[in-house]
């Protein structure tokens, strides 16, 4: 049904196929902007959360639960090919959407598919709309239970009887999650705010507080801007995490935070936002939002009982920890809690602990737009530390040297540095922003190296010798959020362990794209394009300049942008990381002239 208040499928897959076509960054933003100026409010959230492969925002975890081999059959039984046939083909072309378009374009539609649509009421041959594919989609993710997997082969043979073979194409990939689009939500801002004339700054602040821009664009569709204001702070939805500036020097950082700060342990283990809700759930969010709570139940639990209070947010960093001697372990350990099975036994064998630093929302109260000192008496009124829970430690400084004192207390108890937060009048929680009124004071900042960064893999270079067949070295990139595109900044190749280079490529594969992602600014010609999702720890010498990359291209002098000198993997894959959430093309350019001070004042001080 194409009615007024939907779209028809092919039209949406016809500008998934320009987008998928282009490398112009401005050309997929218009694409996308005049997508969504014609998509009816009613549809609108389907369309976008179709583009970016989901089926509703990340932190709701409703997955479609299809494996793969389900999805060859449901082609077959579409079909009439053979499940073999398929497997075959796809083996062949290493695509699934592919694969299913050449079947669909070469066999005729019969077998199964003529019974499946009785199934369904009959055929009757109407197109496929966005709201159809959608809520069959929904369908599949739903069925639970018994037989379940037949009635998601059912719905999915049913989609695949319906569509073009272009449609398919598009349903095959969404299914098995290899859309590939590279479509971020930053780029679905950017495009509703043209499509709908609404300031970006003002849809930036609901994404931050209420982060589904389906249900954004629906409301902005309806009843443009004004809606906006509807949109609250509200337990069991995530808010974007306030983030920190770094600086190397005790003083520095006094200076910056006017004199005196509240400085805090900074713990290294895991970002987690704990919410309860009106009717009791507790759920717990990571660093890039995404619901966590099936990894941390013990977590869910302690923070349940030891705080006192019916509604709330809360936030602090969950530890591994050794329960014989109270000491803090490697965070690497957390991912052992990342199973959906033998949950149990992983909380026995890796036990943790959780450390509050911040509270967002009380009892109907948002405190997000209150001073910190306000919300950390908060946090102590509602607060009954237990054996599990704890409070930050945290101290208020004005002195450097008690400040390098303190740093040091810290890292003697395992932790990795400090963060050290204004506490003056305007020191309110700024969401989804990177500002100064919280700056991280981290023992890499002491050593010759500079910090690490986490960088975003955009293309490869093929291997020789012993790394023949795989990845010798990575093109890695730094998020411009002003642009929301990724510039180069080095090519990596050390760092990497035999078995890095092995999980690399399978990580990297799903992401493989014939050409330069309009997303990605760069002068180098990688053998291997991807679309930017992986994102890696990357630690380097220092920044220099380099007629190479593209980061702050003619920002320091013209024609010469920054790079990274003898990068290095550090092993740590930054899956708790967006592409969007990697290092920013600002904060190395910070980083380059931080760098420099620091040498113009040992050149001085000799
Ligand atoms: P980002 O700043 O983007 O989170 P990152 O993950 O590389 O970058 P770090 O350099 O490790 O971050 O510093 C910030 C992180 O430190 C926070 O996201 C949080 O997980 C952790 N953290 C530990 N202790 C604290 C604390 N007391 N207050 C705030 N954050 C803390």
């Amino acid at each position: 049904m194409s009615s007024g208040n939907d779209i028809k499928f092919i039209d949406v897959v016809r500008v998934l196929e320009s987008i998928e076509a282009t490398t112009q960054r401005t050309v997929m933003a218009k694409l996308l902007s005049s997508l969504l100026k014609k998509s009816p409010p009613d549809v609108i959230d389907k369309v976008i959360y179709f583009i970016l492969g989901q089926l509703r925002p990340d932190w709701e975890g409703v997955e479609l639960g299809v494996a793969e081999k389900f999805t060859f059959r449901s082609i077959a039984n579409a079909t009439g090919a053979s499940v073999k046939q398929v497997e075959d083909l796809y083996k062949k072309l290493g695509d699934i959407g592919e694969t299913a378009k050449r079947i669909m374009s070469s066999k005729p539609q019969q077998g199964g598919g003529k019974s499946i649509l009785d199934f369904f009421g009959g055929g009757g041959g109407e197109e496929l709309t966005m709201g159809k594919v959608y809520d069959t989609l929904m369908s599949i993710a739903r069925a639970s239970g018994e037989g379940a997997q037949d009635t998601k082969v059912k719905l999915l043979t049913y989609l695949f009887s319906r569509a073009k073979p272009e449609e398919a194409k598009y349903i095959a990939r969404f299914v098995i999650g290899k859309l590939r689009l590279g479509v971020a939500d930053m780029t679905i801002l950017d495009a509703l705010s043209d499509a709908y004339k609404v300031p970006r700054d003002a849809l930036e602040r609901a994404y931050h507080i209420y982060p589904d821009l389906g249900y954004i664009a629906k409301m902005v569709a309806r009843e443009g801007q004004n809606a906006l204001a509807k949109i609250h702070v509200t337990p069991g939805v995530p808010i974007q995490p306030m983030l920190a500036e770094r600086l190397s020097t005790a003083s520095e950082i006094l200076a910056k935070l006017g004199g005196v700060a509240m400085v805090e342990y900074k713990y290294d283990g895991e970002r987690a936002q704990v919410h309860r809700t009106r009717d009791g759930e507790v759920r717990i969010f990571s660093r890039r939002l995404e619901n966590i709570t099936y990894a941390y139940p013990d977590v869910a639990e302690y923070v349940k009982e030891a705080i006192d209070a019916k509604e709330f947010i809360v936030e602090g960093e969950i530890i591994a920890i050794d329960p014989d001697t109270g000491e803090f372990r490697p965070f690497q350990e957390l991912m052992h809690r990342k199973r959906k099975h033998d949950i149990k036994e992983a909380m026995k064998e890796y036990p943790v602990n959780i450390f509050l630093f911040d509270t967002m929302y009380v009892d109907g109260q948002d405190l997000t737009n209150l001073p910190l000192i306000d919300r950390k008496r908060k946090l102590l009124e509602i607060l009954k530390p237990s054996d599990y829970v704890h409070l930050a430690t945290w101290r208020v400084i004005n002195d450097a040297e008690e400040l390098d004192k303190f740093f040091h207390e810290a890292i003697s108890d395992g932790c990795e540095g400090v963060m050290c937060k204004s506490i003056k009048a305007d020191s309110v929680y700024e969401m989804g922003a990177r500002g100064w009124l919280w700056i991280k004071y981290k023992r890499d900042y002491r050593s010759e190296l500079t910090d690490t960064l986490d960088l975003v893999v955009v293309g490869a270079f093929w291997g020789r010798g012993k790394r023949a067949g795989a990845y010798g070295a990575l093109l890695i990139a730094a998020y411009d959020p002003k642009t929301d595109q990724f510039y180069t900044v080095s090519k990596v190749g050390s760092g990497f362990t035999d078995e890095d280079l092995v999980k690399l490529k399978q990580m990297l594969d799903p992401y493989r794209i014939p050409h330069r992602h309009p997303r990605v600014v760069s002068k180098m010609e990688p053998d291997v394009w991807f679309v930017p999702a992986v994102v890696l720890e990357i630690i380097g010498a220092e920044i220099t300049l380099s007629p190479l990359h593209t980061c702050c291209m003619g920002t320091v002098r013209p024609d010469v942008g920054l790079a990274i000198r003898f990068p290095r993997f550090t092993g740590r894959y930054r899956t708790d990381k967006s592409p969007e959430q990697a290092t920013t093309v600002d904060e190395i350019l910070e980083m380059y002239r931080g760098q420099k001070k620091v040498k113009i004042e040992e050149g001085a001080n000799p």
